[in-house]
């Protein structure tokens, strides 16, 4: 069976490079154990290149929370790709809904697209409705977000995408709920079926799918175990190393 591809979204934690370097060291101790799954952490930026001297191998890849789309100039505040990649950073998460949340657009996520998968990144595209309707419209938000989202970009770099379904309703602190199992499957098939629209049926079923949002030690073989699920993306659980330890296990398990 195919690896899992585990992503740790720290998001704006831990507070200190110490703390970072201790839930990182205990991290990479458990990937170094698994052959089946894919370690990924994205920390803050500012701890990338520290975190980096501790990467060994393969096991464990560093992940940015973004990337901007020009490759160098007067752009105050942001990260280039060429920095990312001093960094040894491999995988870059794009269009995550907190960023969105703070303004930002499909067009931007789409120029951050771009640029990411041009500069060779394995590129997490984050995707999620905010609510669920009676209507069923959120169908209607999701294609129209993976569309724009994903405008202009061709089969040759789709290799380097990864969609990452994550319903902002089961996000964060502030979630209602994980979504269900079944949920996911109903959306990864859906998810397939608009990447099929759009690139064909071959290329649309090569392209990772996850599940993001309030995965847990308790849920995460649930999510792991949907056919077609290529793994998780993780935030809050990500920073207790006991908990994300035990998501670790299942994943390898469950590639088995
Ligand atoms: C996220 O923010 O991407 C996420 C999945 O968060 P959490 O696991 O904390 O719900």
């Amino acid at each position: 069976m195919a690896k899992k591809t585990i992503i740790a979204n720290w998001k704006m934690n831990p507070g200190t490079l110490a703390e970072a370097k201790k839930i990182f060291g205990s991290v990479k101790k458990t990937a170094q154990k698994l052959s089946h799954v894919e370690t990924v952490v994205c920390p803050p930026f500012v701890y990338l290149h520290e975190l980096w001297k501790g990467t060994s191998g393969k096991k464990c890849a560093l992940g940015a929370q973004d990337i901007f789309w020009e490759r160098a100039g007067g752009f105050t505040g942001e990260v280039s790709s060429s920095m990312l990649s001093d960094a040894l950073v491999q995988y870059v998460i794009v269009g995550h809904s907190e960023r969105r949340a703070l303004g930002e657009t499909d067009d931007i996520v789409n120029k951050k697209i771009h640029r990411a998968v041009k500069d060779g990144f394995k590129t997490i595209v984050c995707v999620g409705e905010k609510e669920r309707d009676a209507h069923a419209r959120y169908f209607l938000f999701l294609e129209h977000e993976i569309k724009q989202s994903l405008a202009k970009v061709t089969r040759a770099v789709l290799k380097n995408i990864i969609i990452a379904y994550e319903p902002l309703w089961a996000i964060g602190k502030e979630a209602k709920r994980p979504a269900t199992p079944h949920e996911f499957f109903e959306m990864l098939i859906f998810i397939r079926k608009i990447l099929t629209d759009m690139f064909g049926k071959k290329e649309a079923f090569a392209v990772p799918v996850l599940y993001g949002g309030s995965v847990d030690h308790r849920n995460a073989k649930e999510f792991l175990a949907v056919d077609g699920s290529a793994g998780l993306l993780v935030g809050r659980a990500s920073l207790e190393p006991k908990l994300f330890q035990e998501i670790l296990f299942s994943a390898d398990l469950s590639a088995r």
